[in-house]
């Protein structure tokens, strides 16, 4: 898969749902809205999807949400989906996750080839936690973390910065990580759904993050790039800390990868409206022929890239919670 500006496709992001544990106050307001079950894919029609991608050159799965570890039957997909991995179409499965479940799952991504994890986290004071998550309980992160750790999942978390909240706990969330041998990434907020706060009061620019990091540590810039939006630094004592600036800086000119919700709508831009629906040609014909189309056609009008602005009083960038598309 090629898009119009010459950028190969080969990271899918399928959202398995879009209901979350938590209601973290920068993702979704707290009485969000979710789907009717209904609606939903069904385990097969994820599975077919993501092998429709996966045949057309996806080398790289992530599962997301919502929380994709709330949803009850996820692990019969995982498990289905490392049918990839055994016969090498697919370089990695990965899920990005709130980590309130991982504890429970951690031994059985493992055993299906799941060798990292995103685990999103952004305060390691427990009031704080709660406060951001609105009711979430930092023990449980905690104990899916080690879990994962123990069994051999590389772990990276991810924590948005948020003005007034997690400041002055992200030196410590750094230490905590690099102790663990894991890696922090740093994200800016993103202008994405309608929120209880306003976005400029939230919004702080990775290089004030990276400041307070420096008050820490010397940091070195790394060549190293994922084909992602992340720009890595080393700390002085061996540490990696990524920073994603979707706002301060533009990163699309590498990007290789789509999203699909939960309902199978295709996203090919985080930051853009443009989407195409997969669900239909799924569902009338069991034949993969409309799908691949579908697919081919949605790639073919990929956008440039997102334009993303925050400016008091104005309205979201992209009208959709994270939680659609799962980031
Ligand atoms: N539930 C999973 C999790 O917590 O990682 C997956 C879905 S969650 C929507 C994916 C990531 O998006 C999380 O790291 C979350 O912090 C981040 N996120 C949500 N809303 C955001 C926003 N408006 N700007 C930046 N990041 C956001």
């Amino acid at each position: 898969m090629i898009d119009p500006f010459g950028r190969r496709i080969s990271y899918l992001r399928l959202s398995v749902t879009d209901r979350c544990d938590l209601r973290c106050t920068y993702c979704m307001p707290e009485r969000m809205t979710f789907l009717p079950r209904a609606e939903l894919l069904d385990l097969s029609e994820l599975d077919r999807l993501a092998a429709a991608f996966i045949r057309k050159g996806v080398r790289k799965l992530r599962l997301t949400g919502g929380e994709p570890l709330v949803r009850k039957d996820v692990m019969t997909l995982v498990g289905g989906l490392s049918r990839f991995l055994a016969s090498g179409a697919l370089d990695e499965l990965t899920l990005t996750t709130n980590g309130t479940r991982l504890a429970e799952h951690a031994a059985e991504l493992a055993r299906f080839g799941v060798r990292r994890v995103n685990v999103s986290l952004d305060s390691l004071n427990p009031e704080t936690y709660a406060r951001i998550t609105r009711g979430g309980r930092l023990e449980q992160v905690v104990a899916g973390i080690d879990a994962a750790l123990a069994a051999g999942i590389g772990v990276k978390l991810n924590a948005v910065a948020l003005r007034g909240d997690n400041l002055d706990d992200l030196v410590g969330l750094a230490e905590w990580a690099h102790a663990r041998g894991a890696e922090l990434t740093m994200i800016e907020v993103m202008p994405m759904g309608p929120v209880e706060a306003e976005r400029i009061d939230q919004h702080v620019p990775m290089s004030e993050v990276r400041h307070r990091f420096e008050q820490r540590w010397t940091l070195t810039d790394l060549a190293r790039r994922t084909g992602g939006p992340a720009r890595y630094v080393r700390t002085d004592e061996g540490g990696t800390i990524g920073f994603i600036a979707p706002l301060s800086r533009n990163f699309c000119a590498d990007c290789n990868r789509v999203r699909v919700t939960c309902t199978g709508e295709l996203y090919m831009c985080l930051g853009q409206a443009a989407r195409a629906d997969l669900r239909t040609p799924l569902r009338v014909s069991a034949d993969d022929a409309l799908l691949d189309a579908a697919i081919d056609e949605a790639i073919g009008r990929k956008p440039n890239g997102h334009e993303f602005v925050i400016r008091a009083g104005r309205r979201p960038a992209v009208e959709r919670h994270m939680s659609v598309t799962g980031g």
